[in-house]
């Protein structure tokens, strides 16, 4: 059964569980090699997190995405709403990598990088601090409701409940400037209220969000609610990395006395079960590959320590490949990566291009539909245009309005003008067009709109219909 298939299978064996009451999943704590990995990892992300909304650019947020003034500053770029297609580029990308990686290294998204992970670690690092290890953590459990059990209880709440909130605000302050966010905060802490409705509703809504998603739901998210978890094997081949048990040469498990009787010939596992014991999923990766497993490798560093202790070598759990595991070779480089890879890299090139040679000036033109053409006289037509000319530029520019040197129009009256950064300039334009040239009721004009920074010359033509008599 390929890899694809035998995760298939696992789905449809836990989907008849579905029902099944949940059980409090208690992870013993463990170090190692990828722990590290992880660690650093975790406290790079929310360093970014935590860290990046209160950093300045060139005096402004570095990066806030400022919805009343309809401009969105990531370090020395600022967007606009007629940028909005980077973004769904962005997302394109992002879909792309994602489908790389898998079909690379598998799921080394979810068990170092993807938000519910890196957040549910701090939460669980959190309960730990409060309640003690996996032991104390079950004993605890166990308990009936006392003076300890309810303290326990009110200082791993507070402390959820405060990180919550304080992920809520930083969110927030990604829309609102955050020193003004938490000097309101502050302020109304003071007893006067100045935070705002729709501020307070998503700090709470937000706190609130990774509160049950990290300290409630934890492993339930990827089980039952993460779409990636049901649709990753369709990317996964025999040469996907996964974490795996080597059951050659762990097979037959024996534990105890049974290891020293000379008659029986066991495998390298020593059954301790701490492989599952680690597992934040609760699973036993013994029992092959399962769609649960989020590739956190807990089972490799901590059946490592084992190996380290017994006096056998490590890798009895490990990253491999499925040809490996049979023996055979594994191909990195194979014709789905290569497609994956030269598109990724297309694309990357291709967006980094457009936003460092973006145009500075949107224009839309839009006719005046009270009066489709006037009859100058015997031998002209004119026509009225409305020009909306968005600056996306940081400074004002000047704008200058032509048509084409070829044609046999001309613009009434020059309506050249600055147009303050982020501004939106209404410009009409009033052309007239002998009517000897026009070859009918409706006709093509063209316009071309330029401006100037720091010497470099912009340009924008753009197309409209220009109306005469029939
Ligand atoms: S940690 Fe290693 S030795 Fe222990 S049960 Fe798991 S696979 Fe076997
Ligand atoms: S099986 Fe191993 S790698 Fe997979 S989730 Fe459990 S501990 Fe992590």
């Amino acid at each position: 059964m390929d890899i694809s298939n035998k995760i298939e299978h696992r789905f449809k064996d836990s989907d008849s569980n579905l029902y099944a009451s949940h059980e409090k999943v208690h992870t013993r704590e463990v170090k190692g090699v990828f722990q590290n990995l992880r660690k650093i990892m975790m406290i790079f992300l929310l360093g970014l997190y935590y860290g990046l909304a209160w950093l300045n650019w060139d005096g402004h947020q570095a990066v806030l995405f400022d919805l009343p003034e309809r401009q969105f500053h990531i370090f020395f770029l600022t967007f606009w709403p007629q940028d909005f297609f980077f973004l769904a580029w962005l997302l394109i990308m992002a879909a792309l990598s994602l489908f790389f990686f898998t079909a690379l290294a598998g799921r080394l998204w979810c068990g170092y990088a993807c938000p519910q992970t890196v957040w549910t670690e701090i939460f669980v690092w959190m309960e730990r601090l409060v309640e003690g290890d996996r032991n104390a953590q079950k004993k605890l459990a166990a308990m009936p409701w006392n003076r300890e059990k309810i303290t326990k209880c009110i200082t791993k709440q507070t402390m959820w409940i405060v990180f919550g909130l304080w992920t809520g605000f930083t969110l927030v302050g990604y829309f609102t400037p955050i020193r003004e966010l938490g000097s309101a905060t502050l302020e109304s802490f003071s007893g006067t209220y100045a935070l705002g409705p729709w501020e307070t509703f998503w700090i709470v809504f937000y706190g609130f969000a990774t509160y049950g998603n990290s300290g409630f739901l934890r492993e339930q998210v990827c089980l039952y609610m993460c779409p990636y978890a049901r649709f990753q094997s369709a990317m996964f081949d025999k040469d996907t990395l996964i974490i795996s048990y080597d059951g050659e040469r762990g097979e037959p498990r024996a534990k105890g006395k049974k290891r020293k009787q000379t008659d029986v010939q066991v495998g390298d596992c020593v059954d301790c079960t701490m492989c599952v014991q680690v597992c934040p999923t609760g699973i036993d990766i013994r029992e092959g590959l399962q769609y649960e497993c989020i590739g956190c490798a807990a089972c490799i560093d901590v059946c490592d320590q084992v190996m380290d202790k017994v006096g056998m070598p490590k890798g009895l759990i490990k990253y491999t490949t499925e040809h490996a595991s049979e023996h055979g070779e594994t191909h990195i480089l194979r014709p789905r990566i290569i497609v994956y890879g030269v598109l990724l890299s297309l694309l990357f090139v291709a967006f980094v291009y457009a936003i460092f040679n973006r145009s500075p000036l949107a224009v839309d033109i839009i006719r005046d539909r009270s009066t489709l053409y006037r009859v100058v006289d015997a031998e002209h037509i004119e026509n009225v245009y409305n020009f909306k000319v968005m600056n996306k530029s940081k400074e004002s520019l000047f704008y200058q309005f032509a048509l084409p040197e070829e044609t046999s129009a001309t613009i009434l009256a020059s309506q050249d003008r600055a147009i303050r950064p982020g501004e939106v300039g209404n410009v009409p334009v009033s052309v007239i067009l002998p009517a000897a040239d026009l070859s009918g009721a409706i006709n093509t004009i063209e316009f071309v709109i330029t401006t100037e920074i720091d010497g470099e010359s912009f340009q924008v033509n753009e197309h409209s219909r220009f109306f005469a008599p029939r």
